[in-house]
């Protein structure tokens, strides 16, 4: 009998001839003893894929089943166990703590290893599922009684005698309908559900033991629970198996895990700063915004100051707009039913939408969205090609139906503003209309003081064809001109095949903050389903008629959202230029109110944002009040300052640096507001 031998591809491009059936792990240790023990799992590609086609979407906070079972798209690369035999040539790449995709593996480790110690103490209880998340991980459990505080810290120690124990992860293997039976013998329902749900019928499921315990697992894992180095359990929440209040209730425990107690004790030091940042509090205590009970969860009321820095934000954003060529609009917060029904909104958005109010005329929705709106101002008079690309921006204020209970601050709300656009354009413009977006977008995120992002191109499934409108042909161009727009810019992205929506294509943005967190901001999306529903045309220059192109974009996203992001980034000391207050004055005595009503008036003159504290405070109490605001510049003025016609500057950050005739602070102050600098 003659062992087929297979070709495995390191990274170094060195070609490794083994016998079928080699491990990952011999190969490591054929490399080095060092490498081998590092190692956590192996990522391999097919010799025909490419490396940027990257498995999945990564795991968000709440990772859906399907992503967690779902078998990968064969082309892409995929993570495997260190003793995984390989079959077929290869690409090869050990992965070790560095890697992130790492740490996601010994996090669902970490859940398998909370499992093990809940059945341990707890051998009534029956398993959902456990994955990784960006935070950490979960695991559902149904148990009749519920957890107490003492039993987390119990399964906690629990955990820690399992990791002691050091057991392998071994990956088996049972043909799918002996794993259902046994399921169902135990009662397993949720196992049940997911083997399913998951896999074909005739197919053999996968296992993960360590130990007594077993788990249906997709896998990959860490080779051993000794591996589980640093962890800690969070919390405890409950819900419905299945999200569904007629199910029994599950119980969530949540947890995180960590390559090492360093990299655990920064995470919780990180989230005591987000706590301190919290845009909610910061809020409140720089009156920026509120929320009214009176008037309803998920409104937004802009006081003064916060105002202030959206007038700044919305005044840059339209200049912004006109320099770039579009047009501004503005559209009605509220129209006929008839319109959303010609737009489909009145079919598959009517769950996010407030419901009709009845007019004497006939019945009104709020708009979820801009787009049909502008829609209607492109299409009140004919165009031709000559009239495109169309280019429509409003700062349009949008309402969608969030359930009570699941609003957050600034951060999800029921009304909110977008800075809305749509191009509408010709099928030869659309790359150049895409390079300008993303262009656009990077100038936010820079001016606003982002200096990292990342970029996520969501195509759609070709073998699902009856999901999406549009034609092939509108696919190919689409998804063609976001990758040629993105490599010319010469964006690094990751493309998540699948997550496109049924109606285009898009592009993602996600900002990075200060302290290392995503958001989801801006994004450019194709649009293939409302120019057909609405029959948009333009005349092109062979005369004919032709559907336009149509692509939505925000930047900002959400004016709202974007603002507790800024907020949270800064830790509400925003740049000078958005400050709402840029320069505090405190005169030392009444004697000097005069002179600090000069000094106002002519900082307002040069166009700075200037308040006046001349309560009959101690210079001291005023002083440290302006500082509480997190004010940019605090100047003091006394009997010196006032016959030498000067100010005392207090800067933020940096305190007191002297005095400086007025004409020189205000010529300073303006060089730093008029170049939007992030250094103050
Ligand atoms: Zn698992
Ligand atoms: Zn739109």
């Amino acid at each position: 009998m003659s062992t087929q031998t297979i070709a495995v591809h390191l990274p170094d491009g060195a070609i490794r001839n083994v016998p079928a059936g080699t491990t990952p792990l011999e190969i490591a240790n054929s490399i080095s003893p060092r490498l081998a023990a590092a190692a956590v799992v192996a990522r391999l590609t097919p010799l025909s894929g490419t490396k940027k086609q990257d498995a999945g979407g990564g795991a968000a906070e709440q990772p859906s089943e399907a992503a967690m079972y779902a078998t990968q798209d064969g082309n892409a690369a995929r993570l495997v166990d260190l003793t995984a035999p390989l079959t077929a040539d290869t690409r090869l790449e050990l992965i070790t703590e560095k890697d992130p995709e790492a740490l996601m593996v010994v996090r669902h480790s970490a859940a398998h290893v909370l499992a093990t110690a809940v059945l341990e103490l707890f051998p009534e209880t029956k398993l959902g599922h456990g994955p990784a998340t960006d935070a950490g991980f979960f695991y559902d459990f149904y148990r009749e009684t519920p957890f107490t505080p003492e039993d987390l810290a119990a399964i906690e120690a629990k955990m820690r005698e399992v990791v002691a124990r050091d057991e392998k992860f071994v990956r088996e293997h049972e043909p799918r309908e002996q794993a259902l039976a046994e399921f169902d013998r135990d009662g397993d329902f949720m196992k049940t559900h997911f083997v399913t749900k998951f896999t074909e019928p005739g197919a053999e499921v996968s296992f993960y033991r360590n130990g007594k315990f077993v788990d249906f697992c997709r896998g990959p894992h860490v080779p051993s629970t000794g591996r589980v180095k640093a962890f800690k359990v969070l919390s405890l929440a409950g819900a419905y198996w299945l999200g569904d209040e007629k199910n029994p209730q599950l119980q969530r425990i949540y947890g995180t895990a960590f390559f090492s107690q360093k990299a655990l004790d920064e995470h919780f030091a990180r989230l005591e700063e987000a706590a301190k940042r919290d845009h909610r509090l910061l809020g409140k205590q720089l009156d920026l915004f509120s929320i009214q009970e009176l008037a309803g969860a998920g409104l937004i009321f802009w006081h003064p100051r916060g105002a202030m820095i959206r007038k700044v934000m919305e005044d840059w954003m339209r200049e912004e707009c006109l320099r770039r060529g579009y047009l501004l609009v503005y559209t009605p917060h509220v129209a006929r039913v008839n319109l959303w029904q010609t737009s489909g909104h009145e079919g598959f958005y009517a769950q996010n939408m407030f419901t009709p109010m009845e007019l004497d005329d006939a019945n009104y929705r709020m708009k979820p969205m801009n787009c049909p709106f502008h829609i209607l101002i492109y299409k009140n008079s004919p165009k031709s090609y000559r009239d495109l690309p169309a280019r429509y921006a409003e700062l349009g204020n949008v309402y969608r139906y969030e359930r009570s209970g699941t609003m957050h601050g600034l951060l999800r709300v029921r009304g909110f503003t977008q800075d809305d656009a749509h191009i509408f354009c010709t099928p030869g413009q659309i790359e150049d209309e895409v390079v300008a977006c993303i262009d656009f977008a990077e100038a936010v995120l820079k001016t606003f003081g982002f200096n990292e992002f990342k970029v996520e191109l969501s195509t759609w499934d070709p073998n699902d064809r009856a999901h999406y409108a549009g034609s092939d042909e509108n696919w190919a161009l689409a998804e063609r001109s976001l990758r040629t727009a993105l490599e010319r810019k010469g964006i690094e992205y990751k493309t998540i095949p699948g997550e496109a929506a049924f109606y285009g294509p898009k592009i993602d943005i996600k900002l990075v903050d200060v302290l290392g967190r995503l958001w989801q901001l801006s994004t450019v999306q194709f649009d293939f389903n409302l120019p057909a529903r609405f029959e948009l045309e333009y005349v092109g220059e062979d005369g004919e008629r032709h559907q336009p192109v149509m692509v939505h974009r925000a930047l900002f996203g959400s004016v709202e959202r974007f603002f507790g992001v800024l907020i949270e980034h800064y830790a509400g000391a925003f740049p000078l230029w958005l400050a709402p207050v840029q320069a505090g004055l405190v005169p030392i005595s009444e004697r000097h109110h005069a002179y600090a009503k000069k000094v106002e008036a002519e900082l307002k003159a040069a166009g700075l944002r200037v308040e006046i504290d001349d309560r009959n405070e101690k210079m001291n109490g005023k002083i440290r009040d302006f500082a509480n605001q997190k004010t940019p510049y605090i100047l003091v003025f006394g009997d010196k300052e006032e016959a030498a016609g000067t100010v005392s500057v207090r800067t933020r950050g940096k305190g007191d640096q002297g005095s400086m005739p007025l004409a020189e602070f205000i010529a300073k102050a303006k060089a730093l507001i008029g170049s939007q600098s992030t250094e103050l």
